[in-house]
């Protein structure tokens, strides 16, 4: 079945190769929640809201995470939880730095062991001999293999990480990332880097995870104007089609009624 038009404009929708239909959620009440988020940064212009401005983490501001023209994709997700009451979830979309976990937003969806026991060192290594070549003259038999190492320390990283990555839908369901990414039949057949960072996917993971269903979603930009594209503060964006739409069918899978 191909998108209908209101698949188009939904903020959040993906294929589902076991439905054979897009799966969506709607704004709903999302907007507004959203709107209360950016006060809240106009105010405190940090990410760490649950403590007092005394003990704010200064790598957590604002001045230092989005320098110069420098911004950021933030997410809201309006739920309700076994008893009817709303919970509203917020995340950002991965931060730089190993800035991974902060109080009061959702958690990344790769898990702490594998990040810090598997995917921080792969990262780590893969530097190294990025600084290593770059000391070397380009065309030495020694920089021709340390490429090649290097070519093959990002294709295992990422290999590894194509199985670290675990995704929870509502139906309980629960799939790797490399079986959870639809491919299109047109489309390239890769994987591109950075699926499972936006927000959308790390919302709506946590709520299946912890009973919550997914009523309304909105995803906005914050920060500076950015020079490299033509996002703009404070406005809202769909899922984005690269990483997230093709993993958005799996992970909205069983959320019925939306
Ligand atoms: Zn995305
Ligand atoms: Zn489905």
């Amino acid at each position: 079945m191909t998108a209908t038009r209101s698949d188009q404009t939904a903020p959040c929708f993906g294929y589902c190769r076991d439905c054979r239909t897009t799966h969506r959620v709607p704004s709903g009440e999302a907007p507004a929640h959203a709107h209360s988020l950016m006060r809240e940064f106009e105010e405190i212009r940090r990410l760490d809201y649950r403590v007092p401005d005394d003990q704010a983490d200064p790598k957590l501001g604002f001045d230092q995470l989005f320098p110069g023209d420098r911004g950021h994709m933030f997410g809201v997700l309006e739920c309700r939880d076994d008893h009817g009451s709303t919970v509203v979830l917020r995340a950002f979309s991965s931060l730089r730095g190993g800035i991974r976990d902060i109080d009061g937003w959702v958690p990344p969806i790769l898990s702490a062991d594998s990040y810090y026991g598997i995917v921080l060192p792969g990262t780590e290594e893969i530097q190294r001999a990025t600084r290593e070549l770059e000391s070397l003259a380009a065309k030495t038999p020694n920089a021709s293999s340390l490429r090649r190492e290097r070519t093959r320390l990002s294709q295992d990283l990422w290999r590894d990480m194509q199985s670290l990555y675990r995704f929870e839908n509502f139906r309980g369901e629960n799939r790797s990332l490399k079986d959870a990414f639809a491919h299109r039949p047109e489309g390239k057949q890769t994987i591109p880097a950075g699926v499972g960072e936006c927000c959308a996917p790390k919302l709506l993971n946590h709520a299946a995870r912890n009973a919550l269903t997914p009523i309304g979603i909105a995803e906005f930009y914050w920060g500076a104007v950015d020079s490299s594209s033509t996002r703009k503060p404070g406005d809202f964006y769909s899922c984005c089609e690269s990483r997230c739409q093709p993993i958005l069918g799996f992970l909205l899978c069983g959320l019925n009624g939306v």
